[in-house]
């Protein structure tokens, strides 16, 4: 129990008995300045964007008699606008994840399937940066769980590994079997997470560096999202890294075998 609301009552114009009434505040407290925090921070990031594409319009509008500054004007303003709808699209994700909607039910998924269509997401990007994505370890292996929600977790983590790395590196991506569980890993050599921010990545909107986020397109939702499928999947994930030398993240989720009948979210059996 922590802060109390202490209240005394006296029954309708007695002077009878005293009742002392305890309540435990804390934790609504706490659920409310976590909501106007998250409000804060939405406002605060959509700003941001919303705010550049404004000035960009207005740019635009002074310099309509000269092709090629409108032209580079129109592609940061492309730029913002994709930045923007991602940040909108994760916000959306996350909420769905954080349990604004039922959990669709948990069915046996293969694992190849989920890396091979998070590394078609991300190929281009990588190309762009010349960074080759490799493919290896376990093939096979079946987990219990949402496909879309994997794909989209294994995305997010391929996504970073590219932002994160210098061109002409390569990022591994692959599974295994462990006491009971598959293990996705992600493994890139780019610049590393520091220590002391190593915890808090999987926070909303926690960035190592505003700046760099900002130049990378990041929005600091996209390992939110990893951890909430992560739990709603009874797994986890779990960062190593090392600054200057790369990082690895890894993604757990119960391995199951093929002819597991569906089980609802949330209502796994142990
Ligand atoms: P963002 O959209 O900013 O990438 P994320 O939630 O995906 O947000 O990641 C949070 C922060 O963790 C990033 O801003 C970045 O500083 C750090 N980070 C995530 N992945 C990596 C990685 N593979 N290498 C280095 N830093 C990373």
């Amino acid at each position: 129990l922590g802060v109390l609301g202490v209240r005394l009552e006296r029954g309708p114009g007695s002077p009878g008995p005293v009742a002392l009434v305890l309540q435990d505040v804390t934790e609504a407290r706490r659920v409310e300045a976590v909501r106007r925090d998250f409000v804060a921070n939405v406002g605060h990031e959509l700003k941001t964007p919303v705010g550049a594409l404004s000035l960009l319009a207005e740019a635009i509008e002074d310099a309509a008699d000269d092709p090629t500054t409108v032209r580079r004007f129109a592609s940061r303003m492309t730029h913002e606008a994709d930045r923007l709808a991602r940040l909108v699209r994760e916000l959306i994700d996350l909420s769905r994840l954080q349990g604004g909607e039922p959990l669709p039910e948990l069915v046996p998924v293969e694992v190849d399937t989920v890396i091979a269509e998070a590394v078609d997401r991300t190929k281009l990007a990588a190309t762009a940066k010349q960074i080759a994505i490799v493919s290896g370890g376990e093939r096979g292996l079946v987990v219990k769980g949402v496909e879309s929600q994997l794909a989209t977790a294994v995305t997010n983590l391929l996504a970073n590994a590219v932002a994160y790395s210098p061109e002409h590196t390569r990022i591994a991506v692959g599974a295994r079997a462990r006491a009971g569980f598959a293990e996705i890993t992600v493994t890139d050599s780019g610049i590393g997470i520091p220590r002391e921010d190593r915890s808090r990545v999987f926070e909303r909107f926690y960035r190592v560096d505003q700046s760099r986020a900002s130049r990378t397109g990041g929005t600091g939702l996209g390992l939110a999202i990893v951890k909430h499928v992560a739990t709603n999947h009874g797994g986890s994930v779990s960062v190593w890294s090392e600054e200057g030398l790369g990082s690895t993240f890894t993604l757990r989720v119960p391995l199951t075998d093929r002819t597991t009948t569906p089980t609802p979210a949330g209502d796994a059996p142990a």
